[in-house]
């Protein structure tokens, strides 16, 4: 569930308590998915960035802990975290300790619904890092993605469009909201073939996919079922929705009904007046 500007909202949170503080403690919930983050207890942080919807934490040694919150899940830190010597709480899958002089902070990953996972990869000089999950996807929406990306890829697909801005491999951090406010406020219909687009609806798009993120990130990203803010508090993206989760509601731009649909496997919500 979390997408691009719900992690960046995390890693922005995150920065100040954890760069230069040593990982003191590890604790999993003994699920495989989780087990690969204690190799990290006793490093050091050098940096928290986000690449696509992972969160990555640079530790010393050239190791890099990456944190992908599957559909659903939630960073907290400090004071509303739970304390250090509690055992994990319901969904709780992980909780770093954190220590820089007298400082401490207990960083704790929530997700009900068990999809997320934690690994860690070597980094290059360049901060690449080797694992798969990370190789194999495309730039990340926000930081490295080009309209000039977008036409290349939608040349001659038959694909719906919203099924290629969700491929990961294509282009990264654009989940199912991100999507769907993307394409109504471009104008163009979710289940559209992406070739049968013209440069200047796609050229509308990208913008439109960047102006979306960029909102998002300034309203601390939106609190859409599991997904909480760093500090508990909720993120305040959903107030600001035209689309997603709007179905049966007037279209606030025409006043005709939105409609849902299933592309991409999705449930997705358009405009059949302004989407075309
Ligand atoms: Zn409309």
């Amino acid at each position: 569930m979390p997408e691009l500007p719900e992690v960046e909202t995390l890693a922005r949170a995150l920065r100040p308590h954890a760069i230069g503080a040593r990982l003191t403690s590890v604790i999993v919930d003994g699920h495989a998915h989780w087990t690969q983050a204690t190799d990290l207890a006793g490093g050091r942080v050098l940096g928290v960035r986000r690449i696509g919807k992972h969160l990555l934490i640079d530790c010393d040694g050239d190791a890099t802990l990456d944190l992908h919150l599957g559909m659903s899940g939630a960073v907290r830190v400090g004071a509303a975290a739970p304390q250090a010597r509690e055992p994990l709480r319901t969904h709780e899958r992980l909780r770093l300790l954190l220590r820089r002089g007298q400082e401490r902070a207990v960083v704790s990953l929530v997700d009900p619904r068990g999809f997320g996972h934690a690994h860690v990869g070597a980094r290059d000089a360049e901060g690449a890092v080797a694992l798969p999950a990370l190789q194999a996807m495309g730039p990340d929406a926000l930081e490295a993605w080009t309209a000039a990306q977008l036409v290349a890829d939608a040349d001659g697909r038959r694909a719906p469009i919203k099924a290629l801005l969700l491929d990961q491999h294509r282009v990264a951090g654009i989940g199912n909201y991100v999507a769907d406010e993307a394409l109504f406020a471009a104008g163009v219909r979710p289940g559209r073939a992406a070739g049968s687009l013209r440069r200047p609806a796609l050229q509308r798009l990208h913008a439109a996919v960047l102006d979306v993120l960029h909102q998002s990130i300034a309203a601390g990203g939106a609190s859409l079922r599991d997904y909480g803010h760093v500090d508990g508090g909720p993120g305040a993206m959903q107030w600001q929705l035209r689309a997603y989760g709007r179905a049966g509601l007037p279209c606030m731009v025409c006043g005709h009904t939105l409609q849902r649909s299933v592309v991409a496997g999705r449930g997705t919500t358009s405009c059949p007046h302004c989407q075309r």
